[in-house]
């Protein structure tokens, strides 16, 4: 068991533009607003004989570009004698800004993003798991994994603290008790293994009769992992596999990188915030961070719901 001090997150996956789309303005004979001939750098991107690739930022910026394709798709607001709507003339930033005011943002749905969470607790956990519109969860089980080998977290207001303090006395009695903290942890972990070890003993003599062939050992250590995690604490860490897309990660922003927010929550959905704005500086460019007292930051929009 190892005790943990700060989340990590990692994007593993993440929505990108395809050739099709550049088939589709081809055949269709539509030109999308900033995305025209004039602006297409030439060489081939999808089949041969396709002699244009899109403008840079479509690519780069998914998270920008598919909510704009999405939504000009709504009024065919694009260019060429193919579209029967009006053309287009915003930049993709004016296009976005526009979304957000009138709050259309299902257009947002279009691109996701998937990460893993480390390093975070089972507390953490469980407050994100209560974001539902367009999110997906897989989690490590307390059941199949070994318990005893489980990391735990130590929760952030200790580094806070000790940030905070003003006085050499203070930041050693905060160092006091992260050790206490450290310790509690470590005696918690004694006494789930004390506890396993006993309930495994019986349930090997009283369950194994009723199980057999069913899987054996693995159903016993299963049933016994059930009960044995009711001793496990929520700072336990729990790896999680999260998708969603850029809507339901805007409201989480608003929601988790407030002030406001949890500290432990808040730090993960910062590092989120820095990766995805990298994919889509316009779609997130209206939140702007802001530093804390305690050295630690947050966000802030005028677009709370979109
Ligand atoms: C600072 C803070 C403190 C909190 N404290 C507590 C607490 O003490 N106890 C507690 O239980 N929770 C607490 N929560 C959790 C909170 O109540 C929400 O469950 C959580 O933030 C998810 O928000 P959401 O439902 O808006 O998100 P999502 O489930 O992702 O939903 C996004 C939006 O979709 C719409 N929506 C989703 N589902 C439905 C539906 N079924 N019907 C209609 N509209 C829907 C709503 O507009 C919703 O805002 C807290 C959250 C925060 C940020």
């Amino acid at each position: 068991m190892k005790i943990l001090s700060g989340s990590k997150v990692y994007l593993i996956y993440h929505s990108e533009v395809q050739s099709g789309l550049l088939d589709y303005l081809q055949e269709t004979q539509k030109f999308w607003g900033t995305v025209h001939r004039e602006d297409m750098t030439p060489g081939p991107l999808g089949p041969e004989e396709s002699q244009e690739r899109f403008p840079e930022w479509v690519v780069a910026y998914p998270g920008d570009s598919a909510p704009e394709f999405s939504g000009r798709i709504c009024y065919d607001s694009f260019r060429g004698p193919g579209a029967i709507g009006s053309p287009g003339r915003k930049s993709n930033e004016e296009y976005l800004e526009h979304i957000k005011i009138t709050g259309h943002g299902s257009v947002m749905e279009h691109p996701v993003a998937t990460f893993i969470f480390c390093g975070c607790s089972r507390g953490l956990t469980h407050e994100l798991v209560r974001h539902r519109a367009g999110w997906a969860y897989s989690q490590s089980s307390t059941r199949y994994c070994d318990g005893e080998l489980l990391n735990v977290v130590m929760p952030p207001l200790i580094d806070q603290m000790f940030y905070l303090a003003e006085t050499d006395a203070d930041r050693d009695k905060v160092k006091e008790a992260s050790t206490e903290f450290a310790g509690a942890y470590e005696e918690g972990r004694a006494i789930y293994t004390k506890c396993f070890k006993t309930l495994y003993g019986l349930a090997d003599k009283i369950l194994t009769p009723h199980y057999k062939g069913k899987g054996d050992k693995t159903t016993l250590r299963k049933m016994v992992r059930s009960a044995a995690r009711s001793l496990l604490p929520i700072g336990t860490e729990a790896p999680i596999v999260v998708s969603a897309n850029y809507r339901a990660w805007r409201h989480f922003f608003t929601m988790r990188a407030t002030e406001a927010a949890e500290l432990e929550i808040r730090a993960v959905a910062l590092q989120v915030f820095d990766r995805l704005t990298l994919r889509a500086p316009n779609l997130l460019g209206d939140f702007t961070k802001h530093q804390l007292r305690d050295g630690t930051y947050a966000l802030k929009t005028d677009y709370t719901k979109v």
